[in-house]
This record gives C-alpha cells, sequence and structure tokens, in this order.
C-alpha cells in the first residue's frame, strides 16, 4: 500500500494537489475538514460538535477526529493506499494513526509538506474566501488563529516524521501542475 500524508498550513494547497495526486496512484483522499464539513451540513452529531471548534479557527478535539478517521478508513478499502488530508494535526493524532495502520498490517509511506510563506497563505485563504463559502476562509482574524494553531500544534509534525526518515519538504509556490509534478517527484524518490 501507499499511504500519504499531504501536510502544509491551510492555503497550502492539499486540497487541490491531494485531487491530483488520487488520480495518479490509485489512492483514496480522506480530507478530515471535508468530513467535518459534510456532517456539518447534514446535521449530524459530529457536526454539531465539530462546527463550534472549526467556526472559531480551533482544531476538532482529538479523540473525536481520529475516532472519525478510523471509521473512515475502515470504510474506503477501495484503492492502492489512502491520501491523508489534513490529518493529522497533532502528535497524538499522528502516534494514533501509527497504531492504527499497524493493526491492518500497513504503515504511512511518507509525509510530504506543502511549504508557503505565512502573507501568500493569508491572501490566498481570504481570496478562497470569496467563492467557497467557507465562513473560516472569511475572517481574517479566524484565518489568523487557523495558523496559529498550525505553527503551535501541527509543525512540530514535521520533527515527528523527520524522525521515522519519512518527511519530505516540497515548494508550494508556481502553478498548480508545476507543484504536482514536484509532488510526485517526492514520492517516487
Ligand atoms: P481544513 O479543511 O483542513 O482546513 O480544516 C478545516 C477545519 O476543520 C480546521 O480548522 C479544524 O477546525 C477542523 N479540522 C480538520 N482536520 C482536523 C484535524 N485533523 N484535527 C482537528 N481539527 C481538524
Amino acid at each position: 500500500m501507499l499511504n500519504l500524508i499531504l501536510f502544509g498550513p491551510p492555503g497550502a494547497g492539499k486540497g487541490t494537489q491531494s485531487d491530483k495526486i488520487k488520480e495518479h496512484y490509485g489512492l483514496v483522499h480522506l480530507s478530515t475538514g471535508d468530513i467535518f464539513r459534510y456532517n456539518i451540513k447534514n446535521n449530524t452529531e459530529l457536526g454539531k460538535t465539530a462546527k463550534d471548534y472549526m467556526d472559531k479557527g480551533e482544531l476538532v478535539p482529538d479523540a473525536v477526529t481520529i475516532k472519525m478517521l478510523e471509521s473512515e478508513v475502515d470504510k474506503h478499502r477501495e484503492g492502492n493506499g489512502f491520501i491523508f488530508d489534513g490529518f493529522p494535526r497533532t502528535v497524538a493524532q499522528a502516534e494514533a494513526l501509527d497504531k492504527f495502520l499497524a493493526t491492518k498490517q500497513t504503515e504511512i509511506t511518507k509525509m510530504i509538506a506543502l511549504e508557503v510563506d505565512d502573507e501568500e497563505l493569508k491572501t490566498r485563504l481570504l481570496e478562497r474566501g470569496k467563492t467557497s463559502g467557507r465562513s473560516d476562509d472569511r475572517d481574517e482574524s479566524i484565518i489568523e488563529n487557523r495558523i496559529q494553531e498550525y505553527n503551535r500544534k501541527t509543525a512540530p509534525l514535521k520533527t515527528f516524521y523527520k524522525n521515522q526518515n519519512k518527511f519530505e519538504a516540497v515548494n508550494g509556490t508556481g502553478s498548480i501542475s508545476e507543484i504536482t509534478e514536484r509532488l510526485k517527484a517526492a514520492v517516487d524518490k
């Protein structure tokens, strides 16, 4: 199995690039943000829990997120592996993912980080907010909070995967196709 984590701050292009990489390698794309938004739209209990955090730009608690992710992995076993987009976002989530995949006799192959500087991220998110229908992309203070959550809780995961020799960094600026080519090169390395 090929199990990839597409990593990066909000606005780095994880969703766009996951679609390309998923097609190329025949993977199942799991985006925790998309799954939460689907649950909010359908007014499920999970959606109600997640909404309060997402509206503020805070991370949804680990226990809720991990349980949801594991059940999604169990639902989708059809591909050559998974591309995880927006998960893990904390060390506790990464540890839980390692343990869970081990019970399935598989593991993370690589974590690939899309690198984009903070100013460019804010511009991209505000631009996306005009059309995405996402309230968390429209408000500058929520965007700021999401970037801070990333820097505080999520960025330390780079070290977690570096220690496992699974970390690759890719320049996340340029055209969509240029970035896709860089990502494929990092996967195939
Ligand atoms: P995203 O679509 O990846 O930008 O995620 C949107 C929001 O969903 C985040 O700001 C968090 O509130 C929540 N979220 C998504 N993935 C996670 C995760 N792995 N852990 C905690 N919260 C998450």
